[in-house]
């Protein structure tokens, strides 16, 4: 059932009905709906960009907690990066320095930073800066326990390394401190007992019963074994790092030349072969091809106090 129309007639002053065409009719019903599009569209829009609806107060929410977690986040990485620092530190300057290891360079521990194309992909992230920033903190974190622990792995070695030096080099008298009679001759210039001239002595006279056993004071191997002039029956060691030492005047030989020996192994005893004009065992250090006063060497056996008068005693008599 369609509207009936009026219309005023101001000449005859009455109100005349109008009969709408089909035509004026539909554009009338076009003119309704487009002010209610209007109207329509108006309303979403205000609705849309004025008023949040619950989802997107709940993610603005949500975006709010993330941003403030990742703050917190981006601040923890610092704390543990000074924590990584300060191991860094140690690491060049305490445990690299006693295993005489070089500290590792800065540009090692850092290298490989920089890339400028690395984060691209997050730029169009909004809090793309905070975001970049906490994940560049944590690249380089990573890449920096990854050089510390190989670090680490090296010093591991060295220490293996520095227990084997350790047992390797003499660090103990040849004979024990039962057997021990003393010393009789110093290690340097001295009066030669059978010749009466002032000759080098290379090495250290300690005196014990014939038969007394006779120790390897580092672990080693045999070098040489048998007569050697002067010396009589005599053993050498190499002890490997530079090391060798020399056990002269023996009466029995217990070891074999290339055999492997521990500290504190019997490997001889005491005789008087070669010129000796008594029970003694000559015995020399030989520091990369130089002979050194074996008395530093007694340092295992020793308290302090009995180092110093042996040390006394050896450069003075
Ligand atoms: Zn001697």
């Amino acid at each position: 059932m369609g509207k009936i129309f009026y219309r005023y007639n101001s000449h005859t002053l009455t109100y005349e009905r109008i009969n709408l065409s089909v035509g004026q009719r539909i554009m009338n019903i076009f003119r309704h709906l487009l002010t209610g599009i209007v109207i329509g569209v108006g309303l979403f829009f205000i609705l849309n960009y004025l008023i949040d609806s619950p989802l997107e107060k709940q993610l603005k929410r949500e975006n709010k907690l993330l941003t403030a977690q990742y703050e917190v986040l981006s601040h923890r990485i610092e704390q543990n990066q000074k924590v990584l620092d300060d191991l860094q530190q140690r690491d060049d300057q305490l445990y690299r320095s006693i295993l005489n290891a070089e500290p590792i360079p800065l540009s090692v521990r850092q290298q490989g930073f920089g890339g400028s194309n690395r984060y691209e992909h997050l730029l169009d992230m909004p809090n793309s800066e905070l975001i970049i920033s906490t994940t560049k903190k944590l690249d380089r974190m990573t890449k920096e326990l990854y050089v510390q622990s190989n670090s680490y792995d090296e010093l591991i070695s060295l220490i293996k390394t520095k227990e084997e030096r350790m047992n390797s080099i003499p660090a103990i008298r040849p004979l024990s401190a039962k057997d021990m009679k003393g010393l009789s001759s110093g290690f340097g210039m001295r009066l030669h007992p059978l010749w009466g001239v002032f000759r080098f002595h290379s090495g250290v006279d300690l005196n014990a019963n014939a038969g007394s056993p006779i120790h390897a004071t580092g672990d080693g191997t045999v070098e040489e074994v048998g007569w050697q002039g002067g010396y009589g029956n005599c053993v050498t060691i190499n002890h490997g790092f530079g090391y060798k030492t020399l056990y002269g005047h023996c009466r029995d030989l217990l070891v074999k030349k290339g055999q492997k020996v521990k500290r504190g192994q019997k490997i001889a005893t005491v005789g008087m072969t070669g010129d000796a004009s008594g029970n003694h065992v000559h015995y020399e250090v030989i520091v990369r091809g130089q002979h050194d006063n074996p008395s530093k060497y007694f340092f295992m056996d020793l308290t302090p106090e009995e180092y110093d008068e042996m040390m006394f005693i050896s450069e003075n008599r």
